[in-house]
Order: C-alpha cells, then structure tokens, then sequence
C-alpha cells in the first residue's frame, strides 16, 4: 500500500484543466487522504471554477493513482466548509503570478474588504491597476488594466 506522503505527491500532478499551471493540491482542492482496507480515499472539496471540471479532476486522480499501484481508489466531495480561495498555497500563488493571473488576496472570510485591496499586476507589480471587467475568461476572473506597463490581465477574484 502507498504511503500518504506518495499519495500527496501523486496528486500534486493532477491539474485543474482550467488553470493547468496549478496542481490540485497547491489549489487547496485536497482535504484529506487516507487509507480503508484496500482502498484509497480522497477527499477534495470542488474550487468556483473547477466544478465543470469536477469529473475530469476526479477520474484524473483516480487513474493516477491506479496507474502508480493502488489496488483501489475512490474520491470523495466535501462541499461544506466551501473552497475559499485562501486556500491556495503560497506556492499555487508563485504559479498563478507566473501564468500572468494576479492570486486572489488572502481575506480570512472578510471579502468585502478584500475586494478592495489593490491588485498588483503580476507582471511588473505596479499597483496602479484598474479594474475594466468584473468578469473575465471566467467567472472568477476579472479584468484589470495595468497603467504602469499597460499590459491587460485577469486577476482571480477571492471567494
Ligand atoms: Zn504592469
């Protein structure tokens, strides 16, 4: 039987199809991970915009694992608390910067106040940015305009 620290480490490989530069884990997506007989069970909790990606994400963790020798495997949802966007690891930020998507701010369940928090551009940092559409690609995207290097680009909204 794998270890936890393998399973982890398999599932660090799974992506979210939407923002394919982040793993699952690093999204916040993973609850728990454990071992019932022959059976691994995952628990993961759906983010705003994997949901129509759900099944994908599940059945990506499912061969995954299987392909790496588990004898057995079955997700689990956990929908309540719901996934916060605080979630996302420090690490899931780097990448999501390094995609040119500025990471939510981390709200600790005050949202109205993040929602005002200036948002950096992700590509020169500057602050002087304006928000030009509260929806982008998707609907946890908005769109700002950075006014130092005039380079539009999406921030992921805090939820
Ligand atoms: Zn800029």
């Amino acid at each position: 039987m794998m270890t936890a620290e393998e399973i982890w480490r398999i599932l660090e490989q799974v992506k979210d199809p939407e923002i394919p530069a982040v793993s699952v884990v690093e999204l916040g997506m993973i609850r728990s991970v454990g071992v019932e007989g022959d059976q691994i069970i995952v628990t993961l909790t759906p983010t705003f915009i994997g949901c129509p990606a759900l099944q994908m994400i599940q059945s990506e963790i499912e061969a995954r694992l299987l392909q790496a020798g588990a004898p057995e495997v079955r997700t689990r949802l956990s929908l309540s608390p719901a996934w916060s966007s605080d979630w996302i690891t420090s690490a899931g930020r780097d990448r999501l910067k390094a995609m040119g998507l500025a990471p939510p701010p981390r709200h600790e369940g005050q949202l109205e106040a993040a929602l005002l928090v200036e948002v950096n551009c992700p590509y020169c940092g500057s602050s002087k940015t304006e928000l030009k559409n509260d929806f982008g690609s998707t609907l946890c995207r908005a769109i700002y305009v950075c006014n130092a290097c005039r380079q539009p680009f999406e921030q992921f909204k805090p939820i």
